[in-house]
C-alpha cells in the first residue's frame, strides 16, 4: 500500500481523555474512532489487525475441531425468558422493542440462542460431541465504558459452545479449548496465563480467565511466576487426551481476585509468588446443564433415554485484544506489534520524495517486498523525514526501510528493527533476505 492511497488519519495531539497507551496509541495513530461512548469506528489500519486477530482466532478454533456458523446480533427475548436470564442480566442488556411491539435485545452472549438451534437439530449422543463458534459482535451497556476498545460497549467476540453427552466427555472438550486457547494467544505473540475464576452470570462450575499481565489491567491477579513462562502446547493431536496440558497449568497457583485464596498463596516458595494487574482475554466456562435443562435440550442416551445435554461456553475478546497487544508491546515512541498481527509487515519510508533516484528504488524495493508478500506500507509522502520516522515509530510496524540519496549513492538502504531499534545498512538485496527470512 502506498501511503499516499491510503487512510491513515495520524493525529499529532495526545487525546486528553485517553490514559492508557493503547487507546492513546490506537487513536493517534488512526486506527479507531469513537462514535459514542464505548462504540468505535475501526479506521482502515485498526481493522487490519482486528481481521489478523480475528483469523489466527478462528485457524486455532479449526484446529480444536471447533465449527464456524454465524448467529445474529440481535435475538428475541423469548429464549433469553426461556432460561430466566431476561430478568437476571439487568441494565448491561440493551433491550430493543420492534414496530409489532416484539422484545428484542442486542446479544451480549449467546448460551440461550446456541442451545436452542441445538435442540432444534441433534436428536442423539451419536451426534456428540460438537463444539460450535461464531465470531460476533455483542452489546453490553457497561456502566463505565472506557480505555477504548478494551472495555466497550460494542465490541468483537469469539463466542464457541461445547455440547456432550457426559461431565466427563465434556471436560474433555474444556480441556480442548484450554489447549488452544494457550496456543492462540502464543501466536498472537502475547503471554496469557489461564487462570482459576469466577463464573458469574454465564454460572456452572468450572471456569478459568486468560489474562494478560499489564500494569493498566483493571483486576488484580496471583499466580506463579512460572506459570507466565510456560511454553505453549503447540502441535497435538485434539482427539488424543489433553488432560495432561490443563493439569500441568492448573498445578500451578493462578487466581483471579474473586477466587483468591491468601492461604494456598502462602505455600508458593516467597520469590516465585507474583501479585499483578491482569486484562482479560479470554473467558472458559463449564456449566452442565445450566441452559440445557430449562431449555429441554436433550439427547438420547444408548439406552434411549433423554439427558439434557452438557455444556461449556468459551469467549475471547478479539477487539479487547487489539488494546490488550499494545498493553503488552508498546515503548514511548509508540506500538511494537509482534509480526503475526502487524498491520503491514514492512514500512518503506523514501527519505527524498522528489528524488528520481530514491524515488525509483524505492518503488523498486516496494514491488519486490509485495511480490514475495511482505504486505508493505510504503512512505512516498512529501512529509518531512522527522514526520515519517515518527509516525512509523508510531504504527509500529516491525521493519523499516529506509531510503536515502546518500545511502543509495553507496548501495545501501537501511534497515531498522522496530522491537530492538536496531540498525543495519544492508543492499537492497540483502535487506529483501533479511525481511523474507523473518516473516518465514
Ligand atoms: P469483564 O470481566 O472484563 O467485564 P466478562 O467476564 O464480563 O468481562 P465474558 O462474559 O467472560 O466477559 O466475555 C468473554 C470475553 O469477552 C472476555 O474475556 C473479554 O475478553 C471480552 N469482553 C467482555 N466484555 C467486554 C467489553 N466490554 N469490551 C471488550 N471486550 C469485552
Ligand atoms: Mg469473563
Amino acid at each position: 500500500m502506498r501511503l499516499s492511497k491510503y487512510f491513515l488519519p495520524v493525529l499529532k495531539e495526545t487525546p486528553a481523555d485517553a490514559t492508557i497507551a493503547s487507546h492513546r496509541y490506537m487513536l493517534r495513530a488512526g486506527m479507531i474512532k469513537q462514535n459514542s461512548a464505548g462504540i468505535y469506528t475501526w479506521l482502515p489500519l485498526g481493522h487490519r489487525v482486528l481481521k489478523k486477530i480475528e483469523q489466527i482466532v478462528r485457524e486455532e478454533q479449526d484446529k480444536a475441531g471447533a465449527i464456524e456458523m454465524l448467529m445474529p446480533t440481535i435475538q428475541s427475548a423469548d429464549l433469553w425468558k426461556e432460561t430466566g436470564r431476561y430478568d437476571a442480566y439487568g441494565p448491561e442488556m440493551l433491550r430493543i422493542t420492534d414496530r409489532h411491539d416484539r422484545e428484542m435485545l442486542y446479544g451480549p452472549t449467546n448460551e440461550d440462542m446456541i442451545t436452542d438451534v441445538f435442540r432444534s437439530f441433534v436428536r442423539s449422543y451419536k451426534d456428540l460431541p460438537k463444539n460450535l463458534y461464531h465470531i460476533q459482535w455483542k452489546f453490553r451497556d457497561e456502566t463505565r465504558p472506557r480505555f477504548g476498545v478494551m472495555r466497550g460497549r460494542e465490541f468483537m467476540m469469539k463466542d464457541a459452545y461445547s455440547f456432550d453427552l457426559t461431565e466427563e466427555d465434556a471436560v474433555k472438550s474444556y480441556n480442548k479449548m484450554f489447549t488452544a486457547y494457550l496456543n492462540t494467544f502464543a501466536r498472537l505473540g502475547i503471554k496469557a496465563v489461564p487462570m482459576k475464576a469466577d463464573t458469574g452470570p454465564i454460572g456452572g462450575e468450572l471456569s478459568h480467565e486468560f489474562v494478560i499481565l499489564a500494569e493498566s489491567g483493571e483486576s488484580e491477579v496471583f499466580c506463579h511466576r512460572d506459570l507466565v513462562e510456560m511454553a505453549p502446547p503447540g502441535d497435538v493431536d485434539f482427539d488424543g487426551d489433553l488432560s495432561h496440558i490443563f493439569e500441568e497449568r492448573t498445578a500451578l497457583y493462578a487466581a483471579t481476585e474473586e477466587m483468591h485464596d491468601a492461604e494456598e498463596f502462602a505455600k508458593i516458595p516467597a520469590d516465585k509468588q507474583l501479585t499483578a494487574r491482569g486484562i482479560e482475554v479470554g473467558h472458559i466456562f463449564y456449566f452442565g446443564d445450566k441452559y440445557s435443562k430449562p431449555m429441554k435440550a436433550t439427547v438420547m442416551d444408548s439406552d434411549g433415554k433423554p439427558q439434557p445435554v452438557m455444556m461449556g461456553s468459551y469467549g475471547i475478546g478479539v477487539s479487547r485484544l487489539v488494546g490488550g497487544i499494545i498493553e503488552a508491546c508498546h515503548d514511548e515512541n509508540g506500538i511494537v506489534w509482534p509480526k503475526s498481527v502487524a498491520p503491514f509487515g514492512v514500512g518503506i519510508i523514501n527519505l527524498k520524495a522528489n528524488d528520481e533516484d530514491c524515488a525509483a528504488a524505492a518503488s523498486d524495493f516496494y514491488e519486490k517486498c509485495k511480490a514475495a508478500g511482505l504486505d508493505p506500507l510504503y512512505d512516498d509522502s512529501s512529509d518531512r523525514g522527522g514526520v515519517k520516522f515518527s509516525r512509523m515509530d508510531l504504527i509500529g510496524l516491525p521493519y523499516q526501510i529506509i531510503i536515502g540519496p546518500r545511502g543509495l549513492k553507496e548501495g545501501i538502504v537501511e534497515v531498522k528493527d522496530r522491537a530492538t531499534g536496531e540498525r543495519q545498512n544492508l543492499s537492497p538485496d540483502a535487506a529483501m533476505t533479511l525481511l523474507t527470512e523473518a516473516f518465514a
